[in-house]
């Protein structure tokens, strides 16, 4: 039980070379175990569930930015949008619509990353290649001024099979190549979240600058 430091000291290194970011996914774990990795310095946490994040938030340091990593149910959006860091899972215009509406409401800029489908499997939400190009146009773009775009966000495949990871998040990587060299107004694509307790290696590798890890820092999950 507890935080597997061995672990964190050895993610932190093997991120140094590539400026990843570490976020730590902090899901169905007690404050207690976020408490202590932020004792050691850590500052980027990620939750999937609102409930969950809404609850845990007010009881840990201020300073915290939290990452919403899960599907956002778009009637849940109010809840986190007053002090979330980063959206990664962003999957829908519908969601899109309803946090620029809450950005809004509350004078942000929500920052988000747009959620694209790489995996093989059917369940995994997400935008393909050219519904992110019909949404990254200049007259898309302005409808949306409380919301920042800063980048992609995918899964791989559930698989042992490396090579097909590796595939999915070259194919990500290309698309993030892409838009990331181009002058979108108001918008800077800069981040790829991509990579997990079993594949980060293989993301770096293909230039993920942002891994999700939970199970290696805070143990296996009974749920979620
Ligand atoms: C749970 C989760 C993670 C972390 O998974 P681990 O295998 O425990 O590292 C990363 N990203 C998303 C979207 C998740 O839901």
């Amino acid at each position: 039980m507890g935080i597997n430091i061995e672990n964190f000291e050895r993610i932190k290194k093997d991120l140094e070379s590539s400026n990843a970011t570490l976020v730590a996914v902090s899901k169905t774990k007690p404050v207690s175990d976020i408490q202590d990795l932020y004792n050691l310095g850590q500052r980027d946490f990620g939750e999937n569930y609102v409930q969950e994040l809404t609850e845990k938030q007010p009881l840990l340091p201020a300073d915290i930015r939290w990452h919403f990593i899960g599907h956002l149910q778009t009637n849940k959006v109010k809840y986190i949008a007053p002090f979330v860091y980063l959206i990664h899972g962003v999957d829908s215009e519908k969601l899109l619509r309803e946090i620029e509406k809450q950005g809004a409401r509350l004078g942000r800029k929500i920052k988000v990353l747009l959620q694209v489908h790489i995996a093989s499997e059917e369940t995994k939400f997400g935008f393909d290649a050219s519904e992110i190009n019909q949404l990254l146009q200049p007259e898309v773009l302005s409808k949306f001024s409380h919301v920042e775009l800063a980048g992609f966000m995918g899964m791989a495949s559930f698989t042992v099979n490396q090579e097909q990871v590796e595939q999915e998040f070259a194919l990500l990587k290309t698309l993030f190549d892409t838009y990331s060299h181009m002058d979108l107004p108001q918008n800077k694509i800069s981040i790829l979240s991509m990579g997990m307790s079993n594949d980060y290696m293989l993301a770096l590798k293909q230039g993920s600058n942002m891994v999700r890890i939970g199970s290696l820092l805070f143990g296996a999950r009974d749920k979620g």
